[in-house]
């Protein structure tokens, strides 16, 4: 819309799109309003609205990705989590355990990322195991103790949803839904969470494209959820020397495709813990709007990804690494 354009101008361009069976998506930036016209072949409705008095320009958006693009959002997006901001200028730092194992460990676990400075206690109650023979986690139960975390340390809790069925007793617990790698197409789930207003952590399938992740935020995005972060854990290679290959270049193409923010899995990326630390630096200075990092007081012990995980003193050290960072590059630890 041109930057005079009135609130009647904009109702008059709403109404009309509506009229044409398509949705209208208004995203009012600092300069100028866009109004997004989503539906199957919008485009070919452009000369209906050529004349139609306060429009600037009408483009057409190249990506076929549309409300999750720069070219519909110029601004950055910011997403709060609880009292947390995700985004731009800020890095959010999200630790805990791969899976909530007990009461015991996961308060402790908590305690002790608050202290060093994480914004966010993440932990898997539904925990998508590769086999079947292995820890699939507590479930509700694993919910309840994350709850109670919460509500001692006063951190954010963020959890996986597998089932869209899930959807709702998850979102009743936690402050964040994690959509994890194997789940990243499953349209039935992106649809369900995209009908609540819960902010999501929508993680990159572990062999998708950029460009299929951006869709799959756009599932999110066009049923009504706009609170999306983006997460890069690693993708399969060739190489087997890792578990997944951080693709670090995803954190600076992925923010100049979209507004939405990007954060990194360092533990999943690497798979080993003596990497987590100089590939944490790495995502800082990327770009990356946060980190997700696994976090277990006795990672010899874990029920899952023990490998991966830092013991707290090793997060105590890396943490002080990332506010040194964060000063050098005027990044504020949100
Ligand atoms: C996890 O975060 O513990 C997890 C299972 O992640 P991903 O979906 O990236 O494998
Ligand atoms: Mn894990």
């Amino acid at each position: 819309m041109a930057h005079d354009a009135t609130e009647e101008q904009i109702k008059a361009i709403v109404k009309k799109v509506e009229e044409k069976g398509l949705k209208a998506e208004i995203s009012k930036g600092a300069e100028r309003t866009v109004i997004g016209v989503v539906g199957i072949n919008a485009i070919s409705y452009r000369e209906a609205f050529a004349h139609m008095p306060g429009i600037h320009e009408i483009v057409p958006i190249s990506t076929p990705y549309k409300l999750a693009s720069r070219e519909f959002k110029r601004e950055d997006s910011v997403v709060r989590v609880g009292d947390v901001n995700i985004g731009p200028g800020t890095l959010t730092v999200i630790a805990g355990p791969c899976s909530v194992e007990n009461e015991h460990m996961l308060m402790e676990t908590a305690w002790a990322v608050k202290k060093a400075g994480a914004k966010l206690l993440r932990g898997g109650a539904f925990k998508p195991r590769t086999s079947p023979y292995t820890f699939q986690g507590l479930g509700e139960e694993g919910l309840r103790l994350l709850a109670e975390a919460r509500k001692a340390t006063g951190l954010g809790v963020v959890s996986e949803v597998m089932s869209p069925g899930d959807v709702e007793v998850v979102a009743q617990y936690v402050d964040m839904l994690q959509i994890g790698t194997r789940n990243m197409q499953n349209y039935p789930l992106l649809q369900e969470v995209g009908r609540t207003q819960k902010p999501v952590l929508l993680k990159r399938g572990m062999s998708s494209t950029v460009e299929e992740w951006l869709l799959s935020a756009e599932y999110l995005l066009s049923r009504g959820n706009k609170n999306v972060v983006l997460c890069e854990r690693g993708i399969r290679t060739f190489e087997h020397a890792t578990r997944f290959t951080l693709d670090i270049n995803a954190v600076p193409l992925v923010k100049e495709l979209s507004h939405l923010p990007v954060i990194v899995d360092p533990s999943h990326g690497t798979g080993k813990w003596s990497l987590v630390g100089p590939v944490s630096l790495a995502a800082v200075a990327a770009g990356a709007s946060g980190l997700l990092i696994e976090v277990h007081p006795k990672p010899e012990e874990a029920l899952s990804d023990g490998a991966q995980s830092l013991t707290i003193e090793a997060f105590n050290d890396l943490m002080s690494k990332i506010k040194k960072l964060c000063t050098a590059l005027d990044i504020k630890i949100d």
